[in-house]
């Protein structure tokens, strides 16, 4: 057999060659010690356009403050799974206050969105069963399929006629649907109402994973399903993630009072894996608190996105169809988007290349993200720099 290295330098060669090759940037500090809109790398203050903490909640005070004060009380590490000992007040704290913000019964928390997918799906798609997939999933949902043991098939990006289509096709004793509330990468929401009645048509159990709409979309922001004004008749699975609007770190699921029984019983995303450290629950219920009641923070983001989208239009520019802070500029192969980016880079603009996998082939794409704390003044110099580097 050839050496681990030199195969796998074979590979890493083909990787660059197709301008996929991943690379890290090191966040040093924040210039303005505040915000988080504006982060250093490589010594220089950048704008940051490319990260998810859409209500700018990740640096509050009040939310650091949180975590501070729970890390005095709890220590750092929650010791054990939730099931032996690592379920603490706060975690439990956090759960009824997720359940209670998007009006179900009973949350769970998971330590990743990641986890919570792959519990949730492989927990009620048994092997064989069918599992039904928009084309744009999440990777985390579609790799719950091979957890599962379910049987794959994947629809039409946001076509719910196709997936009427494919459910007709199929025999199944029981089918699980799941989709992206808010499309991560295009930044689209899913026709949930019509997904919702094709599943109830045809039987199936509609799981949807919000984890870039709660707290972002909706008046109240209470995500894609107050969006298309459904409830847990319609989707009686709701994964979310508290990484993103909430700012923290985790996720969790929602449902009726069985469902989460059931996970805990089942889920073993949930029971082999250490409960998250109890001062980010301390952290994520006063984030929840803020992006509950702060909701100037949704109408500034709504703000944002129409200015950004009028002029990013007016510059020629073609962007997906959203109205979420999520933003794409479709630019086609790998090299185009990773120019685009560099280009953006010197003018103090970080937004990374998005490229395959991540990505169908084709669509590499500058993945444009808008945040309640960046200023006018930040979105008026992405515009500039767009502009010049479409030149
Ligand atoms: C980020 C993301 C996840 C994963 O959540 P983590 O907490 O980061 O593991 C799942 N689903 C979608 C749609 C996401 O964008």
């Amino acid at each position: 057999m050839a050496a681990l290295d030199a195969v796998l330098r074979n590979t890493l060669e083909k990787i660059r060659a197709a301008d996929l090759y991943r690379t890290r940037r090191t966040v040093e500090g924040f210039p303005d010690a505040g915000s988080g809109a504006e982060v250093v790398v490589d010594g220089e203050p950048r704008v940051n356009f490319c990260g998810n903490d859409y209500l700018g909640l990740s640096r509050h005070p009040v939310v650091r403050a949180a975590l501070i004060d729970a890390a005095q009380k709890f220590g750092v590490g929650s010791g054990a799974s939730h099931l032996v000992t690592g379920h603490s007040h706060e975690h439990h704290a956090l759960e009824e206050e997720l359940a209670a913000f998007v009006a179900r019964p009973r949350a769970l928390l998971f330590s990743t969105g990641y986890m919570a997918n792959l519990a949730a799906l492989s927990a009620l798609a048994r092997p064989g069963d069918l599992l039904a997939e928009d084309k744009l999933n999440h990777a985390s949902l579609l790799d719950a399929s091979f957890v599962s043991g379910g049987r794959l098939k994947r629809y039409t990006h946001a076509s719910s006629a196709a997936l009427d289509r494919l459910l007709a096709d199929s025999a199944y004793e029981r089918a699980v649907v799941a989709t992206d509330g808010v499309f991560s990468m295009d930044g689209d929401i899913a026709p949930l109402r019509e997904l919702a009645e094709v599943c109830r048509r045809r039987q199936a159990w509609l799981v949807v994973d919000d984890a870039h709409g709660l707290g972002v979309v909706g008046a109240r922001g209470r995500g894609s399903l107050e969006e298309t004004a459904q409830g847990m008749d319609d989707v009686p699975v709701l994964v979310g993630t508290l990484g993103k609007a909430f700012g923290t770190f985790g996720a969790f699921i929602a449902g009726s009072e069985d469902l989460i029984e059931f996970l805990i019983q089942r889920a073993r995303t949930y029971i082999f894996t250490t409960a998250l450290p109890p001062a980010v629950a301390a952290a994520t219920r006063a984030a929840l608190r803020l992006a509950d009641t702060e909701s100037w923070r949704r109408e500034r983001l709504r703000m944002l996105i129409e200015r950004f989208r009028s002029g990013a239009l007016q510059l020629g520019l073609t962007l997906t169809d959203s109205r979420t802070p999520i933003q794409a500029v479709v630019l086609g192969e790998p090299r185009r988007a990773l120019d685009a980016s560099a280009a953006l880079y010197a003018r103090g603009i970080w937004i990374a290349a998005i490229r395959p996998p991540t990505v169908p082939q084709g669509t590499s794409r500058l993945r444009i993200t808008l945040s309640a704390v960046h200023s006018d003044e930040q979105v008026e110099r992405l515009l500039a720099a767009l502009a010049e580097a479409a030149r």
